[in-house]
């Protein structure tokens, strides 16, 4: 079944459009953290930001770039977070790969409020293991 983002790709389902490409779509968050909250989406239904080609991933990091200027500028070059929820465990509801562009100010909540410390050597050990996948 098509995902949600699909149907407002298709026009199913309405949306606030801010920018569209051929490949990618850009639109206000329906349930938004911050005022101006935008997800910038690939037409292309995949999952995991990893499934995508990796002509539709640089593409789709040229409109985030554009999109998240544009949102900045309309809110006075205001800072912002760009977050990916890439599966459940890390708080994707929607199986779509989408990049969340939130308006941060003074104030606004840190996304990385929790931090762990590495036990002895286990930094060089968890290096060679992400190394060992390129
Ligand atoms: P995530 O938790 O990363 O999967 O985020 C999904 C986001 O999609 C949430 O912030 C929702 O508010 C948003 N969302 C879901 N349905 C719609 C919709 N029809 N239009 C705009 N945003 C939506």
């Amino acid at each position: 079944m098509a995902s949600i983002f699909t149907k407002i790709v298709q026009g199913e389902i309405p949306c606030e459009k801010v920018f569209e490409t051929d490949s990618e779509l850009a639109f206000l968050d329906i349930m938004p953290n911050e005022i101006g909250h935008t997800l910038v989406i690939p037409k292309l239904e995949v999952l995991r930001l990893e499934d995508l080609p990796q002509s539709h991933a640089i593409s789709l990091m040229c409109s985030l770039q554009k999109v998240a200027k544009a949102v900045s500028l309309a809110f006075d070059g205001i800072d912002y977070n760009l977050i990916l929820n890439n599966g459940a465990n890390a708080g994707q509801v929607v199986e779509h790969i989408h990049f969340h562009v939130i308006p941060r100010s003074e104030g606004s909540p840190r996304p990385f409020q929790k931090h762990i410390q590495y036990a002895d050597r286990e930094m060089q050990k968890i290096g060679a293991r992400i190394r060992n996948y390129f």
